[in-house]
């Protein structure tokens, strides 16, 4: 490496460009950068002086090559390559170094401090306003302590004004006081430099002074003011403990810069071994030479407070689900000294058999809340006791309170699954309570048609969230699609059997999918009368109609359904001709449709038919008077039926066919 020294203005220009990329450097990668101006900065023998003169400017140093440079397009790194050297040249006149042009001879710097601010203080040119060929102001900075271990380049803004101002804040200097060294190079729109003003400040230091805060949340903080020295501050630290038992439960806070010289340290009253008693805090500096210093000392006495403001506990059963009700501290918030709460809850019905205890959690209003699920106590309703201890830091009982509540009488809710698989549909109950409490729910459930002929009691089982559940197999029923009414009654711990509601699903599958399967049995211009309620399947003269009757003329076309095999074919009961296909479903049930009252049968038992085969024609047959089958018994209209999976009972065929829209249908 080959040495040179910065006299000569050209050379002053290069060694300027190296300042302009070395602080231009200092933003892209700042550590890189403060190490190369650093290693090039001025002696210690350099700063005694530069409080009047501007000194930073570093020689031209040896030019080695320096990768963060090329990061800086504007930099040409063969030109400007970074400082490596600790050459130095501290008794080189710093008028050699300065370039003044007649527009900032006259410019100065001012430095003020806010009074409401101990750490910051602004500095500002003054006479840059207007001046067009300023491009921008640095302003080195350090402390006088320790040579430049703590330089900073402020870049300056514009003020409105005009002028350029940076504030220095000493928490950028390690929180040391004492006398500032700042520097301010005025630059021109090319770099170069226009002229360099050294100047100082001397930040003053404050008397330490020690507080305490009001509890919140159950902390306080330790706050400290005019910590910063000359020596400044690496680390301040708070040990604190509480009176009884002495040091037994000393800990090591940690205190944290908050601005304007000021530390604060939060002491969690939860981390010590009482919740009241006097709270001692030490405080103490270590300094940037290693130096751990005593400051001073506080206290603070900590009552507890629910000796002048007792406990008080509400609960709330929930609107949207009455099987829980809510308990909740109503004065807690911001008490200190609470570790826990926990609340004793028992129905008063035969003492504390179903006692538990539910622990508090802190909800957002800084109130303990628990929820309580009647599941947990047998699912008994009506009074019960809430006992709430409030626990302190050993575990100790600092308050308690007994609150009775009596918890509502439920709204049982009951639901049906839309889907009816394999046969079977499920019923849902749930929100189901008694002052007895629940031992089981049974659910008689029978079809609708005949009455009570197939009822079944039907065991609910358990499924969580209080919640009982039972499965209904239609198969177990006489009549498959029809309206299946279920009774609840719960069983409660005396053994008693209590109704609880009543409810009914009515089985037709999903005849939104059922439909377009199935052809319709007559040309789509026939079809029941929407409103004459004796067209359709359902009660009529006290017997359930089985089927519906579509009005149509004498040797209209009745058609199959669906491709099948003719399993009756000829008189039959009230329905004179008869004919009756065996289908199978889109889900693969077996599903018979029958026609009655034909004037002609055109298949034969036994014989396969395809949908929409003509199997007959529309006429009005059936029994006259004397029981014999006669050709117009009635006026002409088929008379078309369902019967579910092999079964001898009759459906309502709009399971399948959509009479009240034929051309909802397949064909
Ligand atoms: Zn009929």
């Amino acid at each position: 490496m080959k040495k040179k020294k910065c006299n000569s203005i050209k050379s002053l220009v290069i060694c300027w460009a190296l300042i302009m990329f070395v602080s231009a450097g200092q933003i892209l990668a700042q550590d890189e950068m403060e190490f190369a101006v650093q290693e090039n900065a001025l002696s210690e023998k350099t700063e005694v002086r530069t409080d009047t003169k501007p000194a930073l400017q570093p020689e031209n140093p040896e030019t080695t090559k320096d990768t963060a440079g090329s990061d800086n397009a504007d930099v040409k790194v063969d030109e400007v390559d970074a400082v490596t050297t600790n050459d130095q040249n501290p008794d080189e006149e710093l008028s050699e170094t300065v370039k003044t042009t007649t527009g900032v001879s006259d410019l100065r710097i001012i430095i003020s401090q806010a009074a409401e601010n101990k750490t910051q203080f602004t500095v500002s040119t003054i006479g840059c306003a207007g001046k067009a060929e300023i491009g921008r102001v640095l302003f080195p900075t350090w402390t006088a302590r320790n040579g430049q271990d703590d330089l900073h380049w402020y870049e300056g803004t514009r003020d409105k004004n005009g002028e350029f101002c940076i504030t220095i804040d000493s928490k950028d200097h390690g929180y040391e006081t004492g006398s500032y060294l700042i520097h301010t190079y005025i630059n021109g729109q090319q770099g170069e430099i226009l002229k360099v003003v050294g100047s100082s400040y001397n930040l003053e230091e404050s008397q330490p002074v020690i507080s305490m805060t009001e509890v919140l949340n159950n902390c306080f903080k330790v706050r400290i003011s005019g910590i910063s020295n000359r020596n400044g501050v690496s680390d301040v630290v708070v040990p604190t403990w509480t009176q009884i038992n002495g040091h037994d439960d000393l800990r090591w806070e940690k205190a944290t810069y908050v601005g304007n010289d000021t530390w604060e340290a939060v002491i969690n009253i939860a981390d010590y071994k009482q919740s009241y008693d006097t709270f001692i805090s030490h405080v103490y500096v270590t300094d940037k030479n290693g130096q751990q210093k005593y400051l001073g000392a506080t206290t603070k006495i900590i009552d507890n407070p629910f000796a002048k403001d007792p406990l008080e506990v509400t609960a709330q059963q929930q609107e949207n689900d009455g099987s829980k009700f809510v308990i909740s501290t109503q004065n807690c918030s911001k008490k200190p000294g609470i570790k826990q709460v926990d609340f004793a809850v028992w129905s008063n019905r035969n003492g504390q058999d179903e006692i538990r205890w539910y622990q508090g959690v802190l909800g957002a209003n800084g109130e303990y809340l628990a929820s309580v699920d009647i599941e947990n106590h047998g699912f008994e309703t009506g009074p019960f006791i809430i006992h709430t201890y409030i626990k302190g830091n050993n575990g100790e009982t600092i308050s308690f309170a007994s609150v009775n509540f009596t918890l509502a009488k439920l709204n049982p809710i009951i639901e049906y699954d839309k889907a009816v698989l394999n046969n079977t549909f499920k019923i849902r109950i749930r929100n189901v309570g008694s002052e007895n409490g629940v031992t089981a729910i049974m659910m008689p459930t029978w079809s609708r048609s005949n009455g009570q002929d197939d009822l079944r009691w039907e065991p609910a089982t358990y499924i969580g969230n209080h919640t009982w559940e039972a499965n209904i197999n239609l198969r177990n029923y006489n009549i498959i699609v029809d309206a299946f009414i279920s009774h609840a009654y719960l069983v409660d711990k005396n053994g008693k059997m209590v109704f609880v509601k009543d409810s009914s699903k009515t089985i037709l599958q999903n005849t939104a999918t059922v439909y377009g399967f199935y052809n319709y049995p007559l040309d789509k211009n026939y079809k029941p009368n929407p409103s004459d309620p004796t067209d359709w399947f359902g009660p009529r003269w006290g017997d359930i109609h089985e089927g519906v009757d579509i009005p149509a003329p004498y040797y209209a076309s009745c058609y199959a359904v669906g491709n099948g095999i003719v399993e009756k074919a000829g008189f039959f009961m009230g329905y004179g001709r008869y004919v009756r296909i065996r289908t199978t479903d889109r889900y693969g049930e077996s599903v018979s449709f029958f026609y009655g009252h034909l004037q002609e049968i055109n298949v034969g038992v036994g014989q396969s038919v395809s949908k929409g085969q003509k199997i007959g024609s529309v006429g009005g047959s059936g029994y006259n008077a004397q029981r014999t089958y006669i050709d117009n018994a009635y006026g002409p209209h088929l008379h078309f039926g369902a019967i579910a999976n092999a079964d001898d009972a009759c459906v309502d065929p709009e399971i399948w066919i959509d009479f009240h829209n034929p051309y909802s249908n397949a064909n």
